[in-house]
This record gives structure tokens, sequence and C-alpha cells, in this order.
């Protein structure tokens, strides 16, 4: 499958990418949502974070994550 097949709806997207924030681990994990849905975004990368990698999921976490929110044009 490529990843045009996804069929993302056409429009800003926003990303984060796992492997962009400080971590000692290999991760490269990529989440991304529509613009509109920002919060949710940063909700489940900053749990990603948590659960995968050990950090405290508080609000310099959330903060360091939604720092690194990248913008995607589809
Ligand atoms: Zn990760």
């Amino acid at each position: 499958m490529a990843f045009e097949e996804l069929n993302l709806a056409p429009g800003t997207w926003l990303a984060v990418d796992c492997g962009s924030l400080p971590s000692e681990s290999n991760c490269h994990v990529v989440i991304a949502a529509p613009e509109s849905q920002r919060e949710d975004l940063v909700d489940a990368a900053t749990g990603h974070a948590a659960d995968k990698h050990g950090h405290t999921n508080d609000e310099a976490l959330r903060s360091a994550v939604s720092g690194t929110v990248q913008t995607v044009q589809v």
C-alpha cells in the first residue's frame, strides 16, 4: 500500500515525530491529525512518550511535545 492510499483529507495536517523528541530510544513513530485536532494530537503523542519512553505525563512533557508539532500539507 502506498502512503497516498491512506486517503487523508486534503488540507493542513499536524504531525509529531517521536524521533525528534529527546529520548535514548530509537523510536520513529509519527502521529498525525488534522489541524483542527491539535489537542488530540498532542494528547496522543504525550501519552505515547509517557507510556513507551518512561516520561512523566505532565504539563512540561505536554509543552515539549507541543513544541515539536510540524505542519504538513496534504
Ligand atoms: Zn516513541
